[in-house]
């Protein structure tokens, strides 16, 4: 199989067959990002290869249903790339019955609803948004590249052509003093779509972010991680969709899954134990000593 640096995907796609279509981020400059440093230009995977690595695929793993199509956002490519992709995969994996990848806010934009609705019969659904916030201030310093009105636009184009979608929230990502006020506009935006997922991941800087700049030259503060615990349970306090909420994966010291509303006050006593059971100190060891996503 043909993969290029360090290969991403969520937690909730361990079962799905990986599939390399593009390497890298065609957006590159969110401040806290380091995840596709090890590819320094986004590259877009020539159908010959991604033929070897289907034959490659109906080889080992000829039943697979779903597809999560691999890079930081493949959902970028233009309607008919990915349409091909569809029909491509389909030759050689007869079972597939969906695709997955991750998508940012504006790789959706230039699509139309009927474009995105071909795209749902072929088989494209569930792709993971890192959208990070609903706090246009914290989405603009980051430089995100979009705001929350765009994220509500754009998701509501996904709803209309019937593509599910989940979202990944960065808790942290609003600083210092500001993380409760954060997920509040976060619930707000959130609370306007349908996401199938939160999925919430926390904030960790590493040296060779940007961020990390920011934090030395004092123009950035971390949030606490126990400022980051009461953001996340702000957010989860004010969700008032239905939606799975999930802290998995190793950003989060504690992993913290339920549904909502069902599971609400659960996550939130859950959470209000492991304030009181841990300090920032503890909390602060793990992570300072977590040395990669
Ligand atoms: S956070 Fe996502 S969109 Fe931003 S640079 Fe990293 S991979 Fe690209």
């Amino acid at each position: 199989m043909h993969f290029t640096g360090t290969v991403w995907r969520p937690p909730y796609e361990a079962w799905s067959a990986l599939l390399q279509v593009t390497a890298g981020c065609t957006h590159g400059k969110c401040k806290f990002c380091t995840l596709y440093n090890d590819v320094p230009r986004f590259r877009m995977s020539p159908v010959s290869e991604i033929e070897e690595d289907l034959r490659e695929l109906y080889r080992y793993a000829p039943d697979s249903t779903r597809l999560f199509l691999v890079g930081a956002n493949p959902f970028v490519l233009s309607t008919e790339k990915l349409k091909e992709i569809a029909r491509i995969s389909k030759q050689y994996l007869q079972r597939l019955t969906s695709i997955g990848c991750f998508a940012r806010v504006t790789d959706i934009a230039p699509k139309t609803i009927s474009e995105l609705k071909e795209l749902r019969v072929l088989g494209y659904n569930r792709i993971t948004i890192g959208v990070e916030t609903g706090d246009d201030s914290a989405l603009d310093f980051m430089d995100k590249g979009y705001c929350a009105a765009d994220i509500i636009e754009q998701c509501r184009k996904l709803d209309c052509a019937g593509i599910e979608y989940n979202f990944f929230y960065l808790t942290g990502i609003s600083g210092f003093g500001r993380g409760k006020d954060g997920a509040e506009k976060t619930a707000e935006v959130f609370n306007r779509l349908a996401p199938k997922i939160v999925g919430a991941s926390m904030l960790t800087v590493y040296p060779d972010s940007a961020l990390y700049e920011d934090i030395l030259l004092g123009s950035w503060k971390e949030e606490s991680e126990t400022e980051k615990l009461a953001e996340m349970r702000a957010l989860i306090e004010r969700l008032e969709i239905r939606t799975h909420f999930a802290a998995l994966g190793a950003s989060n010291m504690f992993m913290l899954r339920g549904d909502l509303p069902s599971d609400k006050e659960k996550l939130i006593a859950d959470i209000d134990n492991i304030m009181r059971n841990y300090s920032e100190e503890e909390m602060r060891g793990y992570r300072i000593n977590l040395k990669h996503l």
